[in-house]
């Protein structure tokens, strides 16, 4: 599997790209960065997209490549998440006042242009005939979903946006070959609080939750952390000097 980061982070400014996923070339996990970043015949080759929650920072590329999926005369393109996060997506986005409802609007061959697939924690599916992919238990400030991909017996998990959460450890700690995880961290150890309110992580905090992974092999992947507090976030993983994290990169590619 091979994931190339479109965007790794929790917020937007000229260097930083709000958080999407691409594994080989055709499924997403969320969709924040992906028209600002692939080329239009790129953008074709996506078959599947997984959203974690419907906060802006992980759907607002979505609603322009609809946009071009209607003019490339694409669809339906499926797209996954628990049902409260697709029934968000449907009521407060794609509404016919915010953004056309690219759910229902066909195109010019009369297929749909996205397609709804509302998928339950715990219970995994299979795509492409090959990826088995399974949602999975985060704590965020809203109704939100992990992922855990595999592929071959390798596997890899992306958070989405999450606070400290203990089912997610015992879900992952129930994975035999768990190569990666990708998992997020939004703000300096010193905004604890305001972290636990909002369901994001600290360094520390981090720190204090891969506790619970067994797994010492797995590679840590850190994203979503917040543009203006980039320097002090490194600056605290520095002084950790942890060999299993590593810090995404917008355009890194990461292979499983
Ligand atoms: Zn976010
Ligand atoms: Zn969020």
């Amino acid at each position: 599997m091979l994931i190339e980061v479109l965007g790794c982070f929790g917020g937007v400014d000229p260097k930083h790209n709000p958080v999407t996923l691409l594994l080989d070339d055709k499924i997403l996990l969320d969709a924040g960065s992906i028209v600002s970043v692939l080329p239009l015949e790129r953008q074709k080759k996506i078959q599947s997209i997984f959203i974690s929650h419907s906060h802006l920072d992980h759907i607002k590329d979505l609603c322009f490549l609809a946009d071009n999926f209607i003019m490339m005369g694409k669809g339906p393109v499926n797209v996954y998440g628990i049902p409260e996060v697709l029934e968000m997506l449907k009521k407060y986005v794609m509404n016919n006042k915010i953004w056309p409802d690219f759910f229902e609007i066909k195109g010019a061959k009369g297929k749909k242009v996205l397609s709804l697939n509302p998928i339950e924690i715990g219970k995994p599916i299979k795509i492409n005939g090959r990826y088995t992919i399974e949602a999975i238990c985060t704590n965020h400030s809203i109704d939100s979903s992990g992922y855990l991909i595999g592929y071959n017996d390798k596997y890899f998990a992306y958070t989405g946006d999450t606070g400290p959460c203990p089912s997610l450890w015992e879900r992952l700690n129930k994975v035999d070959n768990l190569r990666a995880l990708f998992i997020e961290v939004s703000f300096p150890s010193q905004n604890k609080d305001l972290a636990l309110i909002t369901g994001h992580l600290t360094p520390s905090l981090l720190m204090e939750e891969l506790k619970n992974l067994k797994n010492k092999k797995t590679k840590i992947y850190i994203f979503h952390i917040k543009p203006p507090f980039m320097d002090k976030i490194k600056e605290e993983f520095c002084h950790l000097s942890n060999k299993q994290v590593t810090l995404l990169e917008d355009g890194q590619k990461v292979k499983i």
